[in-house]
Order: C-alpha cells, then sequence, then structure tokens
C-alpha cells in the first residue's frame, strides 16, 4: 500500500471570486436568474416532498443512512484499506492523492500513458473540486463532459450552480444559444434552425455525445458509492450517458473523494431508496451502474473497461474530519436537496457560493475543506438564515445550522483547527477585528460596577433623539446594515418602563 499523507486542501475558491454578499447581491439584481432558479427549484421541492412521504419509514431509512456514515468516518482508515483489498483483488490500481495537485498529476500521467489526448467524462464533483479538466489541457488532453447539463455549462465556458442541475440559472433559449455557437467548435455542430424545445435541445446532445462515447478511449468518473467489502464503484444518474462513459472506454479513471466508502454492499440498500427521491423526487434511480475491477479482460463476456484505476482523493477531508462538530459534513451524499428549499440559494444562485459546492452544503463544505483565510471562505458560514429547513431535508440528518455556527465561531473568534494533520491555532478572519472589540467593551461596559449610572443617562439621551436616528451606521457597523434596517429606539427606555410599570403595580 502507498501511504497516505493528510491532505492540504489545494482547491481553489473560483479565480478573484468576491466574499458572498457582492456575489449574491449581483445574483439578486438579475430578475431572469431569479425566476429561473425559483421555478427549478419549488418544482423540484415539491416533487421531493411527494415522494419522501409515499415511505411510511423515511424517518428510519434517514437514521439508518446517517448511522452507516457515521460508523465508516470513525473507522474510515479500516475500510480504505479494506476498499484498497478488494479493488486490487477485482485487477483495479488504487492510487492515493493527498491533495488536487497530486490527484491532477495521476491522472495526467495515467491518460499520457494511454498515448490518448482525450477523455470523456461522466459527472464528477471531485474532479471539478481539484480542477481536473484545466491541468488536462495544460498537459494537452481534451476533456469532455457528458452529463447533459454538464455538457451546456462546459459548452457555455460557464461554472456549475447547482449539485445535480449543474445548468439550473439558464432557460431554454440561453441553452439553444449555446449549443448553436459552440458545439461546432467542440466537434459535431448543432443542427440547422435548432429550436430551444427540450426535446430537440436533447437530441442535439444526443448526437454531439455519441460521436465522442464511440471514440473515446479513455474515460474519467467520479462515484457515488463505493463499497469496502465488494471494491464496487457506484454511479447513480438519470441519462445514461454516463453508463455510456462507464463501459466503453478501454481505461476507466475513477477519482473519488475518501469519505465516499460504505461498509458493504448490503448498505447500498439505504441510499437507493434515499438519493432518488431526495435528488430528483424519482422512486428509483434511472441509471445506477456499477463496476468491479475488470470488465472482459477478466474472461467475462460483456462490457467493461480493460484498466480501472481508482484515485482516493483526500484533498482536506482527513482534516475536517478531525473536527468533532464539522465533520458531520462528509456524510454528504450529494443529493442536492438542502439547496432546493434554501431561501438563500433560491435567490442567490449557486455562482455566489464561489464553489464547485454550492447551497448550505458547500456553506459548510468549502470553509471546512479550504479553510477559512481567502475572503469567500470566510463569509460562507453567514450564507444562510439559519431557517433550518436544509437540515430538515437532508437524508442523512447534517445539522448544518449547528456547524454554520461553529464555523461563524471559528471565523470571528479563530481558535484550533487540523491543518494536513497537524493541530493549529488560527487568527480570527480579517474584518472580524471590529466586532471583537465592539463586544469586549460591552462586556466592559455591562461588568463594571459605576458603569450602569452613566449607561442609563446614555439611554435616556438617546431615546430623546431617536427621531435623529440614520437608517445605516457608518464606520465598521456598515457592513451590519447593508442587509437590515436599524431597529427603531423605543420612546423610554427599557428599565425605566420596568420601574415605571412597577410603581404603577404598587400604587
Ligand atoms: S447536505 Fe444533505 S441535503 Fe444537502 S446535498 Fe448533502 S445529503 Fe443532500
Amino acid at each position: 500500500m502507498t501511504a497516505i499523507h493528510l491532505g492540504m486542501p489545494a482547491f481553489p475558491a473560483f479565480p478573484a471570486f468576491p466574499a458572498f454578499p457582492a456575489a449574491a447581491g449581483k445574483a439578486v439584481a438579475d430578475p431572469v436568474l431569479r425566476a429561473n432558479l425559483r421555478r427549478a427549484t419549488h418544482t423540484i421541492r415539491d416533487k421531493r416532498a411527494r415522494a419522501v412521504a409515499e415511505l411510511a419509514d423515511w424517518a428510519e431509512l434517514r437514521a439508518a443512512g446517517k448511522a452507516v456514515k457515521d460508523h465508516t468516518l470513525r473507522h474510515l482508515d479500516r475500510y480504505l484499506l479494506e476498499l484498497e483489498a478488494s479493488v486490487t483483488a477485482a485487477g483495479g490500481t488504487v492510487h492515493w492523492a493527498a491533495d488536487a495537485e497530486e490527484a491532477n498529476r495521476i491522472v495526467t500521467e495515467l491518460v499520457l500513458a494511454t498515448g490518448e489526448r482525450e477523455v470523456v467524462k461522466v459527472k464528477s464533483m471531485a474532479t471539478q473540486e481539484i480542477g481536473l479538466n484545466e491541468a488536462l489541457e495544460a498537459a494537452g488532453i481534451a476533456a469532455y463532459e457528458t452529463d447533459l447539463a454538464e455538457l451546456i455549462v462546459q459548452l457555455g465556458h460557464d461554472r456549475p450552480s447547482h449539485i445535480l442541475v449543474p445548468a439550473i440559472h439558464l432557460g431554454r433559449a440561453e441553452i439553444r444559444e449555446v449549443f448553436a455557437e459552440e458545439m461546432g467548435g467542440w466537434g459535431r455542430p448543432a443542427p440547422e434552425g435548432l429550436g430551444d424545445d427540450p426535446r430537440e435541445l436533447a437530441e442535439a446532445a444526443r448526437l454531439h455525445l455519441r460521436e465522442k462515447f464511440l471514440r473515446a478511449k479513455v474515460a474519467v468518473s467520479g462515484a457515488n458509492f463505493m463499497v469496502a467489502e465488494t471494491g464496487t464503484m457506484v454511479v447513480f444518474e438519470s441519462e445514461g450517458n454516463g453508463r455510456m462513459c462507464l463501459t466503453l472506454p478501454e481505461t476507466l479513471i475513477s477519482v473519488v473523494g475518501i469519505e465516499k466508502v460504505i461498509p458493504t454492499f448490503r448498505d447500498l440498500e439505504i441510499f437507493l431508496q434515499t438519493l432518488p427521491r431526495s435528488s430528483t423526487a424519482e422512486r428509483m434511480n434511472p441509471y445506477t451502474t456499477m463496476w468491479t475491477g475488470l470488465g472482459p479482460s477478466k474472461g467475462a463476456e460483456g462490457d467493461g473497461p480493460t484498466a480501472f484505476h481508482l484515485v482516493l482523493l483526500d484533498n482536506g477531508r482527513t482534516d475536517t474530519l478531525a473536527d468533532e462538530v464539522g465533520r458531520q459534513a462528509l456524510r454528504c451524499i450529494r443529493c442536492s436537496a438542502c439547496l432546493n428549499v434554501c431561501p438563500v440559494y433560491e435567490r442567490a444562485g449557486g455562482h455566489a457560493y464561489g464553489s464547485v459546492y454550492p447551497g448550505p452544503i458547500g456553506a459548510i463544505l468549502s470553509p471546512q475543506l479550504r479553510g477559512t483565510g481567502s475572503e469567500i471562505d470566510a463569509s460562507l458560514p453567514y450564507a444562510s438564515t439559519l431557517c433550518g429547513a436544509c437540515y430538515e431535508v437532508c437524508p442523512v440528518a447534517i445539522d448544518i445550522p449547528e456547524v454554520l455556527v461553529h464555523l461563524r465561531e471559528r471565523v470571528a473568534q479563530g481558535g484550533p483547527v487540523t491543518r494536513e494533520g497537524i493541530r493549529v491555532r488560527i487568527r480570527p478572519a480579517h474584518g472580524h477585528a471590529a466586532e471583537r472589540a465592539a463586544m469586549r467593551a460591552a462586556r466592559l461596559l455591562l461588568n463594571h460596577d459605576d458603569w450602569p449610572v452613566a449607561l442609563r443617562a446614555g439611554e435616556r439621551l438617546l431615546a430623546r433623539a431617536r427621531r435623529l436616528r440614520p437608517r445605516r451606521l457608518p464606520g465598521p457597523g456598515r457592513a451590519w446594515t447593508d442587509s437590515r434596517e436599524l431597529p427603531e429606539l423605543p420612546a423610554q427606555p427599557f428599565r425605566d418602563w420596568w420601574a415605571a410599570r412597577d410603581r404603577e403595580g404598587r400604587a
């Protein structure tokens, strides 16, 4: 076995991405984007609620999914070694990647060794997380996305904005435009006179992709689950394009986060029920592809790769695992239910989160995998109203609000975190000095014996001058009033009101 070394997060925030409030502000001002998001998220969330209500034992399934994931994370070292042994026994080769750079290097070398210069890809968030397409391009290898929504995003030189529907921010007319203008530059062009009917668009994509499937010798995939006891990889998808990727090419390279392992094949029965209902509101997943090691080279008839490589990606996951509160984010099965119910996501859209993981799960996962050092990562734990809807719908019961509050504390106060397996103390994030100073001043004020007299005098003065109250605070307090109105000042301080009430009671 190659030793795994604890990974330093190396997946970048989208280049020059601003903090969440600035990016969200821009999105909120776009009525077309808001309408697209509202329509899509409301449709999916309503369908999901109906699909979940059909199961009398949903609560038990949710608890079972949580328990399996928690147990696996607690014994992750053991299950990863078991997985490595199973994959190797089935004819595959396991590679361990501590960070994005190492994973990209491994995949690039594997592709170059085949002599090929293009690969087809089935939807994989892990490869987006590490920027694999860009790394392959730098090495002269073209990577073609084959999931329909991913294809749209790639052709449009855009970024995904949703876990399940990466092109959720685009309408039909915009997709038609992307196809008509860009398809020809990547392969088979869109048919003349292409309209924006969904069936026409799907057919154009099918013809474009077929060419790629029939030519490709190498595929890169992710996996929803990896079964330790058998070494089986599992991909859930809706279109069948993934299955073409997983069965036609000769070499298959799967890049998967280490948290995707589950102990036994039987554990899959839980997620086969909860994942489709939570994500696409379907009772059963349209295409569930499973593969164990090699295909025909083992002497068996049928499809499948003759070379299989599994790249196990850390990239900040073991550090996240070290955090007792934050580690629950690693239970995520990427169903996207939390995005579809989130009032903040619904208005801000996925791009505002500056990461491949948008929405509530992105707000707790990205700042843990990448750290809270950048402006965007320090702002993400605040990208929530803490309404709790994300927790309610999560099929593995991740208490997202709890982790958000935990991360806000880290951003505001700093504290101990694990980086590359070493416990270090980080400083508060930039911009929180004024908030801390104000809290210290308030503590001093309220704890001091002589201050209440001065405090009361100040309160009365403020009450009298309440008509002069500004709508926004100046200086460091400005950020607080950017998105809130200053509350009305009462005509009478609370203490005076209470004393008067007491007096009236006695009279
Ligand atoms: S956090 Fe829960 S609801 Fe959100 S994507 Fe992950 S599993 Fe689904």
